[in-house]
């Protein structure tokens, strides 16, 4: 008798084979892509900095729908690949060139499930955008507050599978804190039910929160019930030109102390960063204030009751900063429209960073009141690494958060300058270390940060982070080779 011997890369390769066919049984033909043409706007990151090829992109409509995906994904042994608006900055949510992985894109899953305004609690499906999310909120006379320069595209999903941050931290929190519950399907394609508006919850592990950052690679996030705030009936925005990053910070501590949690934004910009913006900028756009600064912040203070109008409160801060040399000149906008020019500035940096050509970006935080020692060590290590290097920092100086970014010394070539990438890294982020601070603020690991991730954060929690991977996911097929490296699976497996 001959002994049948069963090879499973064989009928691994088979199962694969007829995936998109079973896919389709699912979601319906029209919803499974493969011809490069369909697939193409799914395959690249925004920035264009990863390119890839997948397998196929599945769409599916309902959580049921992406359960039986990733079940069929599971027992082909096939990767996913989880995406929602494709705005992410570090590569994690695009496949790689292996033509191996699914995309499973959350873009059809986007109903307002429901909104309930006396519990401040909304819950969304995962491929609502952040946009339609504020809008649905302001409908039912409340704020979602999360907002980012992407929340047209940016999805519920994808904004708390990376733990978007955004304008509005300082008085809101990041996506983590707005979370009050999540639906998650695991890995086997069981979907983990952790929807509802509880405040108070202490029944055992917070499991929510670890889906939160997780970057897709321990389930899937397919809806999430989000806080939700009484909107602000005032809002007074100002532009004040500081004389240097401590004054920044001694002024946001004033405010704080005259209208308290109202200060909801304090943006910090370098004159390199303002001055790239007004370069490239669009006809019409100004700085508010004549003349050039060192450094300029811009903020917001709100107030949701409308017999307390803020202003006042502001202008005599404004004016004892100015008193103690703390603030050189500053404007308070007088109309809307005019708050969204400031704004407007500010959102027009990534931007006008793009146009301005290559650049070298980081994305880092510190306890906001090292934020001068940051600036100042980090500045001294570039310019003595690469004499006339262009610093293009901005960030929220409330949540200690700098985009502490490069651009080339005049009369440098692009190869040169980045030929230096790594050397130029390594002094800003050992600045970050050496502060107690971290190389990812706000944009996550994906593929992009991992060799810094390993290198800076502990041992011992890296190693944790491989086991919570290998519990929940144990064949490795979400979202592999991102965030975590292999190799740091693959070592801790041993
Ligand atoms: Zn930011």
């Amino acid at each position: 008798m001959t002994a049948v011997v069963f090879q499973p890369a064989a009928a691994a390769a088979a199962t694969a084979a007829n995936l998109p066919e079973r896919l389709a049984a699912i979601v319906g033909g029209a919803n499974v892509l493969t011809a490069g043409p369909d697939t193409a706007r799914y395959e690249a990151d925004w920035r264009g900095v990863f390119p890839g090829h997948c397998f196929a992109v599945v769409r599916p409509r309902a959580t049921d729908e992406v359960s039986r995906v990733v079940a069929a994904c599971a027992a082909a042994g096939v990767a996913v690949v989880p995406q929602g608006g494709n705005t992410g900055l570090v590569g994690g949510s695009t496949p790689d060139d292996s033509r191996t992985e699914v995309v499973l894109s959350l873009e059809r899953m986007r109903a307002v499930r429901r909104i309930d305004a006396l519990d401040n609690a909304m819950t969304l499906e995962a491929g609502c955008t952040v946009l339609a999310a504020q809008e649905a909120a302001a409908e039912a006379g409340r704020l979602f507050p999360l907002s980012l320069a992407s929340e047209g595209s940016a999805t519920i999903g994808g904004v708390l599978s990376t733990n978007a941050g955004g304008e509005q931290v300082l008085r809101y929190g990041n996506a983590r804190d707005l979370a009050l519950g999540l639906e998650v399907v695991l890995a086997d394609g069981r979907v983990l039910d952790l929807l509802g508006a509880l405040r108070k919850d202490n029944t055992g592990y917070d499991l929510k929160q670890l889906f939160i950052g997780a970057e897709g690679t321990l389930g899937i996030v397919t809806a999430a019930t989000v806080k939700l705030f009484q909107r602000p009936r005032h809002v007074v925005t100002a532009w004040a030109a500081v004389r240097d990053p401590h004054a920044a910070v001694q002024l946001l501590a004033q405010l704080t102390e005259a209208v308290g949690e109202r200060v909801t934004a304090f943006e910090l910009m370098g004159e390199g960063a303002l001055g790239l913006v007004l370069r490239h900028a669009a006809p019409g756009m100004r700085p508010p204030l004549g003349g050039t600064h060192a450094w300029s912040v811009l903020f917001d203070v709100s107030e949701v009751c409308a017999h307390l109008d803020p202003t006042p409160a502001l202008e005599e801060t404004l004016a004892e900063a100015m008193a103690r040399g703390l603030v050189l000149d500053a404007a308070l906008a007088t109309s809307q429209r005019q708050a969204q020019d400031f704004w407007s500035l500010r959102d027009y940096l990534p931007e006008a960073q793009r146009r301005e050509g290559p650049s070298i970006k980081h994305d880092i935080s510190v306890a906001v009141s090292r934020i001068p020692a940051f600036v100042a060590e980090a500045d001294a290590a570039l310019q003595a690494l690469m004499p006339g290097v262009r610093i293009v920092c901005f960030g929220h100086v409330g949540d200690g958060n700098l985009h502490y970014n490069q651009s080339m010394p005049a009369g440098m070539g692009k190869a040169e300058f980045l030929a230096r990438e790594g050397e130029v890294h390594a002094i800003v982020h050992d600045t970050a270390a050496r502060l107690q601070g971290s190389i990812s603020a706000e944009h996550g690991i994906g593929r992009l940060k991992q060799d810094a991730f390993v290198r800076y954060k502990h041992p011992v929690a890296l190693e944790a982070m491989a086991r919570i991977k290998r519990a929940l996911d144990p064949a490795g097929t979400f979202n592999p080779g991102r965030l975590l490296p292999r190799a740091l699976l693959e070592r801790s497996a041993r």
